[in-house]
């Protein structure tokens, strides 16, 4: 049996860039050239191959492809046999229900026997059948955007992520639907290698995003105000502290959250440290 794990990934689309950075952070290189449709890693055994985002679910399913990284909106709407391994933070968007601007709108009523356009007919037919709405669900593949000024249906249900497209072209956003973000999906039965291959992969990437969502830290303290510091950022362990050259301060090293550094930021300020610097960590394993 050939001892490489696929990964199929978006060829070229709003996933492609992020799906290709996260594979570089966790170190695995490949040649990526134009209209390359398929390239194996010359350090991990690994095998990419590029396709269209709607393609990724029904491959991994079949097995063509080991993994895939693609929009939880395309897994739900392909509905395919696929195991979720990792949500991985990046092509965050929503599916969300539109209406003419100048429409009243009161609730999801308004749905009532009316047509909607849509590209993801399953996601939205579910989420009408759980509210009981009965509507006449328009399956197009794009520009869903248009169909209500060209008369085609009386309400869309699309992607969005700043709105600025529903504006754009006269709608206003009514109900959020389906939240989503890009994931890591594997094909339901793999052998125990590609698991092993898999397992190191996922190693990888939780090291990247663990070093994302934080931060190393350092500052300097007056010695006297060390006790109330180190009690303000307790770091992985405990803080790293070094002594400066100049008697009666100390160098504070400590790694915290982004968000945990931001609520301590007055306090620490307030306990006397000063040139306080935050640093990006590549790769975090804890
Ligand atoms: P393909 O040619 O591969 O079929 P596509 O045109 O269907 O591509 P894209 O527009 O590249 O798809 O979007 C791919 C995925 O990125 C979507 O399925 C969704 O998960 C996510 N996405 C789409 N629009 C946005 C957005 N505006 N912001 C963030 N993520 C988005
Ligand atoms: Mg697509």
């Amino acid at each position: 049996m050939e001892q490489i794990v696929r990964i199929a990934v978006q060829k070229s689309g709003r996933l492609s860039d992020d799906s290709l950075s996260l594979i570089k952070e966790c170190g695995i290189k490949f040649y990526n050239g134009t209209g390359k449709l398929k390239s194996t890693s010359t350090n991990f055994p690994v095998e990419f191959l590029f396709l269209r985002d709607d393609d990724i679910p029904g491959y991994v399913a079949d097995g063509v492809a080991d993994l895939g990284i693609v929009g939880q909106n395309e897994v739900a709407e392909k509905d395919k046999e696929v195991v979720l391994l990792k949500k991985l933070g990046f092509s965050k968007c929503r599916l969300a229900l539109a209406i003419p601007k100048g429409t009243p709108y009161e609730g999801l009523e308004y749905f009532e026997g009316k047509s909607i356009a849509t590209s993801y007919p399953k996601i939205l037919k579910n989420y009408l059948d759980t509210h009981q709405i009965k509507a006449d669900i328009h399956e197009i593949s794009g520009s869903v955007e248009i169909a209500p000024s060209i008369g085609l249906a009386e309400g869309i249900c699309d992607i969005v992520s700043s709105g600025s497209t529903l504006m754009m072209n006269g709608l206003k956003e009514v109900e959020g639907i389906f939240n989503s973000e890009a994931v890591l999906i594997a094909h339901p039965q793999l052998s125990d290698w590609k698991k092993s291959i898999v397992d190191k992969l996922l190693f990888r990437i939780n090291a990247v995003q663990t070093g994302k969502s934080n931060k190393y830290v350092l500052m300097n303290v007056p010695n006297a105000a060390l006790p109330k510091i180190i009690s303000l950022i307790p770091g992985m362990r405990s803080p790293t502290i070094l002594p400066l050259a100049e008697e009666g301060w100390s160098s504070v090293h400590s790694v915290l959250s982004e968000d945990q550094f931001w609520e301590n930021m007055d306090e620490l300020r307030a306990a006397g440290a000063e040139g306080i610097l935050v640093v990006p960590i590549e790769k975090m394993v804890i």
